[in-house]
């Protein structure tokens, strides 16, 4: 249930109705619009509409929220979208956010290079992956802890928040400690105890779609990570599996628009894992942002014939200030900005 308070309800009677919510065993969860603040009620429905809040002081409507996923549902916060303040970046509405760096944290100077090549460009935040899900086990797996290391030191130079992967939650004390937002990978997207943990870590998330989720799967699994109170979700869309081999997933971009009719959250792009190769990737990215997504996350690397993991999708270095550019003139037309700050 969702109860629709008065844009001049007092904190004392918004405070009572979560008092009254929670006291039927529901969960509460405030959501503080521009105008208007809205609480969820998550939990037995009949107990929620037997308190007869209709009628409390401070609220204007009590309604069900019609969709599987509740905190998720755009219908939550009146379609006004959610904006995400990340160390002073923010992404959502107008906020348009560029996350680059390489796939995986390699050595010293490469992270260390890529992540003062991202800041000189204006990117947002750098990504890098400490702990890598390969398809073979005998793959290169991350630096585990020492790229940790590494990527507090990237993010020391560059001053940019750091983006880093979590697949197992034994791992997370660690992340957390250099970690702005915790990326949660396709493959992962429905490991709903991994989920909850990087839920109640309180840390943003970045949850991408699996490689055959459906929207609503993938809205599903947000609600895991929103149950628990963590506001601060991204959802990126990366390629999914279909019929088609002449690439290697297919970008959905579709979802873009159908995501923002379903939800407040941001939702961003992935071009590079979707693509498989670095010409696909800037297209791609022009197409997302036009279409209105909130951002990128995209992989650079100072020398792609030299990356020990996704060398052939990786941008150049060198390219990246013309494509941040390019990419910049595209959120425009779809009305967003892209700021380093
Ligand atoms: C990644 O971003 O490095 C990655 C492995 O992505 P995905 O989980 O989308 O495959
Ligand atoms: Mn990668």
């Amino acid at each position: 249930m969702m109860i629709i308070m008065n844009p001049e309800a007092t904190p004392e009677q918004i405070e009572h109705v979560v008092e009254r919510v929670e006291g039927a065993g529901a969960k509460a969860h405030l959501s503080r619009g521009e105008e208007i603040t809205v609480i969820g009620a998550v939990g037995d429905r009949e107990h929620v509409a037997r308190l007869g809040l209709e009628g409390s002081p401070g609220v204007d409507a009590v309604v069900p929220i019609l969709k599987p996923y509740k905190l998720a549902s755009g219908q939550l916060r009146h379609g006004e979208p959610t904006v995400l303040d990340i160390a002073g970046r923010r992404i959502g509405g107008p906020h348009f956010a560029l996350i680059a760096g390489p796939c995986t944290v390699e050595s010293r100077d490469q992270t260390l290079a890529c992540a003062r090549g991202m800041r000189d460009c204006g990117a947002t935040m750098f990504r890098g992956g400490a702990y890598k899900p390969r398809t073979s086990p005998y793959a290169f797996q991350g630096l585990g802890q020492e790229g940790l290391r590494l990527l507090a030191e990237a993010k020391d130079v560059s001053g940019l928040p750091v983006v880093t992967e979590v697949m197992d939650a034994r791992d997370l004390p660690a992340i957390l400690e250099v970690a702005d937002v915790l990326q949660i990978g396709a493959r992962n997207m429905q490991n709903y105890p991994l989920l909850a943990e990087a839920g109640r870590s309180g840390r943003p998330v970045l949850l991408k779609r699996g490689l055959s989720a459906t929207l609503e799967e993938l809205l599903m699994a947000a609600e895991y990570i929103l149950k628990e109170g963590n506001e601060a979700v991204i959802l990126c869309e990366r390629g999914i599996r279909t019929f088609e081999t002449a690439y290697r997933f297919t970008l959905d971009l579709m979802a873009i628009p159908v995501l923002k009719e379903l939800t407040h959250l941001p939702v961003i792009v992935d071009p590079s894992h979707a693509a498989g190769r670095r010409a696909l990737v800037e297209p791609l990215s022009l197409a997302a942002a036009a279409a209105g997504a909130d951002g990128l996350i995209v992989e650079v690397h100072p020398e792609p014939e030299e990356a020990i993991c996704d060398g052939p999708q990786a941008l150049e270095l060198s390219g990246f200030a013309s494509y941040v550019e390019r990419v910049g003139q595209a959120a425009a037309v779809a009305g967003k900005a892209l700021a380093a700050v």
